[in-house]
């Protein structure tokens, strides 16, 4: 049985190597309302550790669910004003952000794609001043997941939920290393990794990157000043913290102009509630020309009909096949766990701090730069151990980056 004390020691992981809370720091907490003892937890150790003020704002999947069945169109097109307010107000006045994703992957599959799309449209939309917080890590931030019945029983289905659950809260606690005595001296370590794969990256310095495997034929142009990042993030303030838990990603951002041949997805993703599965997409000079889904075709259309940055790539991440969430052999229907399995890419806008200075470029000088801007940010999963990557440096050189879905150079 997952214990007591596992679930504290997990919620002291988020908040102190996750967001890194800071004494006298107000903290805006998103929580699923089924895993309310563990964010009553949450809350409890954060004043503990100084927080000012924490607001926990509840996410109800049955809730969403109604919502979607019974309320009237036009409520879709808007995002309401006072979330939006009470969200910037946190980001503004230099609180942290902690997010717990649980969502049932399955929520939303009998509602109209439309109305989805519609939705989420509009909340990214009037969100997108605080997603500049984010993505430019002005404030610090994390999200991370706990197990819930109707997620858990996706993932586990011939279990019962009670025994879905606890299995869950098993491959959680492994993959967020909260089974060790120190956890947080297991994420140093990590951190530590991921800091020597970005650093040997960086300096090869390569113009673009071909990847193969079953389905896929794709080359990456990455732009000139490019940045691989992964691990431990750094605030505008210059506070160390973990933006994903797990994580186990490099990643950097993808020449929107510069991306060539065809990718097949290894995966499924989980788009807002609804999953696409078996798909591929066939890229020219940067933008997604052709596609097809054996699962969510629909949803997948609108996704790249959200905006013109949302048939192009901002996000090129590598994660060898060893990772202990594609050791698990799970699919989690969840892409914080999905993406920390498998070399991913993403859809849509790209992390300017991927770029040399990029946090303070405007929208037209990032696009010179290759940098992609979109109202989505979609990641999906290409990796496996079938999976090798070349990177071709300006001069020509090809070197061997991966084999076999996993490090072809020494990162140790
Ligand atoms: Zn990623
Ligand atoms: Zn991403």
């Amino acid at each position: 049985m997952i214990d007591q004390k596992t679930k504290e020691k997990y919620a002291e992981l988020a908040l102190r190597t996750g967001v890194n809370l800071q004494k006298g720091q107000a903290l805006l907490i998103n929580a699923p309302i089924e895993g309310a003892d563990f964010t009553r937890i949450v809350v409890r150790k954060a004043y503990e550790l100084g927080a000012k003020d924490v607001h926990v704002s509840w996410v109800d999947d049955e809730l969403t669910l109604l919502k979607y069945e019974h309320a009237a169109e036009e409520v879709f097109a808007t995002y309401p004003e006072w979330s939006v307010k009470m969200q910037e107000s946190f980001a503004t006045n230099g609180g942290a952000v902690l997010s717990i994703r649980s969502t049932n992957p399955d929520l939303l599959e009998n509602i109209d794609p439309n109305r989805i799309a519609t939705a989420n449209k509009a909340a990214a939309q009037a969100l997108t001043n605080f997603r500049r917080y984010i993505m430019n890590d002005k404030i610090t931030w994390s999200i991370i997941s706990i197990p819930t019945g109707d997620w858990a029983q996706k993932i586990f289905p011939d279990d019962s939920r009670e025994g879905a659950i606890e299995k869950l809260w098993q491959a959680i606690a492994k993959i967020v290393r909260v089974d060790q005595d120190d956890p947080i001296a297991a994420w140093e370590t990590l951190n530590n990794t991921l800091k020597i794969a970005r650093e040997a990256l960086n300096e090869r310095n390569y113009d673009k990157l071909i990847f193969k495997g079953p389905g896929t034929d794709l080359e990456i142009g990455l732009p000139k000043g490019h940045i691989w990042k992964g691990g431990s993030a750094q605030s505008e303030k210059g506070i160390p913290f973990n933006p994903n838990m797990p994580t186990e990603e490099v990643f950097t951002v993808p020449h929107k102009y510069q991306v060539n041949g065809t990718v097949a997805s290894t995966k499924p993703l989980n788009y807002g509630g609804s999953v696409i599965d078996r798909f591929s997409l066939t890229f020219k000079d940067g933008k997604v020309i052709d596609f097809k889904a054996e699962q969510g075709e629909e949803t997948l259309k609108h996704l790249l009909e959200t905006d013109e940055g949302a048939r192009r790539l901002g996000e090129v991440a590598l994660v060898p096949d060893e990772s202990p969430i594609s050791q698990s052999g799970l699919i989690f229907y969840n892409t914080l766990f999905d993406e920390n399995a498998s070399c991913h890419i993403a859809l849509g806008k790209a992390y300017p701090t991927n770029l040399e200075g990029g946090a303070s470029l405007n929208e037209k000088e990032l696009d010179a730069h290759g940098v992609n801007d979109s109202l989505v940010h979609v990641d999906f999963m290409i990796g496996s151990n079938k999976l090798s990557i070349d990177g071709v440096k300006t001069d020509g050189t090809i070197e061997a980056v991966f084999r076999n879905g996993t490090w072809a150079f020494d990162i140790s």
